[in-house]
């Protein structure tokens, strides 16, 4: 078999990327093992404004722009629905906070998404006594059903193998990769957290920031917006609601645990007062950069090996504008800006 590339990974970059490539005509194959799951635990929200210090987010206004009209076009080529606009209420522990919050409302990249007045709480649920903060034109991806649907239309195309990619068996050629019976031109790395494994990439210095979420039956909350709070409430439909995340920088593993539950269900119990039953609890890996920038870019040594990760807790966001980078830089020359490519990283290479 010959492509133009291999794509190792089909979580929020292996998706981008392949879709990139798909739209420019360019042949590939994907490698997934199901190892990671990253993609398909996250809340799946996007949101422009940093809700701890109302602060935008880095190049949000672009990178938004580019990711709806990618759901979009997936959502017309998959013929399902994925995105769910989703207003965010942030509860406000004191007026100092309320007040922060109108100054921050006045940001020319942030005005469009806040509203300056206190929202009051009116359900009895919830505890708000000082009101909420409360954002629009923020939203969610179903990003489980996606990358569900993703993988079938892939499958039913013959463009995706469900097993490991086995990094031993590169053979690198002066044109391009040999791997088992594929003679690719190049090879691009979406491995998230599965990066480790990966001895051509493994020198970056890739965090592993593990989250949990719970997901509870709350029948007498009856709630159609996000709750951000010391965690986040999110409406599933059917009175079922996504509660998370949790932040721990030591485990490396995907499964849920015993105390990222207390966890979730302390800060939970907070600021919720009706009964809810926990009726699933799942955890991933965030990979995350200390610099909180993602990791594109060509293989400082070989140049037929390419990587999109890094997109540490905002992948929904941030993949698609990132794919098209690669993509420029790969196929046209167009070289990445210093603060998103891996060649930042290129001392630790050398230091490795
Ligand atoms: C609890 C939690 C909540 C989150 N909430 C949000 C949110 O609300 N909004 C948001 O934007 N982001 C959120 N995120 C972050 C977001 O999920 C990540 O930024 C994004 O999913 C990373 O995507 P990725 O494709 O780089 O990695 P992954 O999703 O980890 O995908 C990598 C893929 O590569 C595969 N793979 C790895 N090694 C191999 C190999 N050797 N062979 C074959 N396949 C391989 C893995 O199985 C996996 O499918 C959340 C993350 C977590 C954990």
């Amino acid at each position: 078999m010959k492509v133009d590339y291999i794509i190792v990974g089909l979580g929020l970059a292996g998706i981008a990327v392949s879709n990139e490539l798909e739209r420019h005509n360019r042949s590939f194959i994907v490698f997934e093992n199901h190892s990671q799951n990253s993609s398909i635990v996250a809340g799946g929200m996007y949101n422009p404004v940093i809700l701890k210090r109302f602060t935008p987010v880095w190049d949000a206004e672009d990178q938004l722009k580019i990711a709806l009209t990618f759901y979009q076009n997936l959502e017309q080529k998959l013929k399902q629905t994925y995105h769910k606009p989703l207003d965010i209420y942030r509860i406000f522990k004191s007026i100092e906070e309320q007040n922060n919050w109108f100054a921050a409302s006045d940001h020319k990249d942030l005005s469009k998404y806040f509203v300056t007045t206190v929202v009051k709480n009116e359900n009895e649920g919830i505890m708000a006594p000082y009101g909420f903060g409360k954002l629009v034109h923020t939203g969610k991806i179903d990003t489980k059903n996606l990358i569900s649907d993703y993988s079938n239309y892939l499958k039913n195309k013959d463009l995706i193998k469900c097993n490991s990619f086995n990094y031993n068996q590169i053979q690198i050629k002066p044109k391009g990769i040999v791997y088992e019976n594929i003679t690719a031109s190049k090879i691009i790395f979406c491995e998230g957290f599965g990066i480790k494994s990966n001895p051509f990439f493994n020198y970056l210095p890739l965090q592993e920031a593990k989250g949990e979420l719970i997901t509870m039956y709350a029948p007498k909350l009856k709630i159609d917006f996000l709750i951000k709070a010391a965690v986040f409430v999110m409406p599933l439909g059917d009175d079922l609601y996504k509660v998370g995340a949790t932040f721990n920088w030591v485990d490396k593993t995907n499964k849920p645990t015993d105390d990222g539950k207390k966890e979730l269900v302390e800060k939970l119990n907070s600021f919720i007062k009706v009964p809810y039953t926990i009726v699933d609890h799942s955890a991933g890996i965030r990979p995350t950069v200390k610099d909180r920038r993602p990791l594109v870019g060509v293989h400082p040594i070989y140049k037929n090996m390419a990587i999109l990760n890094g997109l540490g807790t905002r992948g929904v966001m941030i993949a698609p504008k990132m794919a098209k980078k690669l993509y420029q830089l790969i196929e046209n020359e167009i070289q990445l800006e210093n603060e998103i490519s891996i060649n930042r990283f290129d001392s630790y290479l050398k230091e490795g």
